[in-house]
């Protein structure tokens, strides 16, 4: 383990260091029941390799990841009888452990979760509009091989 590992309680985790709830686990990740869940069935996914962020993640595990999350979404449901799922991954900001791990947490209308969404802001006007739109995309382009 590095030094980054070595002080990083989802690394533990993964180690068996730190006991979890662990839900899976496979070559690429595993998933544990959050510890202060919003709901009972609230997991956490994570790929066994410490990155920190999602822009962080390499490309080889990005469908590993996601397709255990899609997983993850219908196991949840099923597990506690949800209505649906959210599904929500902070990076840096609002991040409390420097883990990237996805979150899976079971919803049901009128659950009462409120405070998860900030209040809501409106584009100035259209031309505001467009350029973030215009900025949005450049970048992309930028980023697409
Ligand atoms: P974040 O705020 O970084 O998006 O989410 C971190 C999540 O990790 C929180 O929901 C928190 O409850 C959970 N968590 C933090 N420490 C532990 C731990 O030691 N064990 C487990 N199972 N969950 C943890
Ligand atoms: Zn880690």
């Amino acid at each position: 383990m590095g030094l980054e590992e070595q002080s990083c309680i989802f690394c533990k985790i993964a180690a068996g260091i730190v006991p979890a709830y662990i839900v899976h686990r496979d070559a690429e990740c595993f998933a544990f029941l959050d510890s202060n869940p919003l709901f009972p069935g609230h997991v956490l996914l994570c790929p066994r390799e410490h990155y920190y962020t999602l822009p962080d993640l390499p490309a080889r595990l990005i469908a590993p990841l996601f397709s255990m999350t899609q997983l993850l979404a219908k196991a949840v449901e099923a597990a506690v009888d949800a209505e649906g799922t959210f599904i929500a991954i902070n990076n840096r900001v609002s991040q409390t452990v420097a883990h990237l791990h996805v979150h899976v947490v079971p919803r049901r209308r009128r659950d009462g979760l409120k405070g998860f969404f900030w209040p809501r802001q409106s584009y100035i006007d259209d031309g505001a509009r467009k350029a973030v739109r215009d900025a949005i995309e450049r970048e992309v382009r930028k980023l697409l091989p």
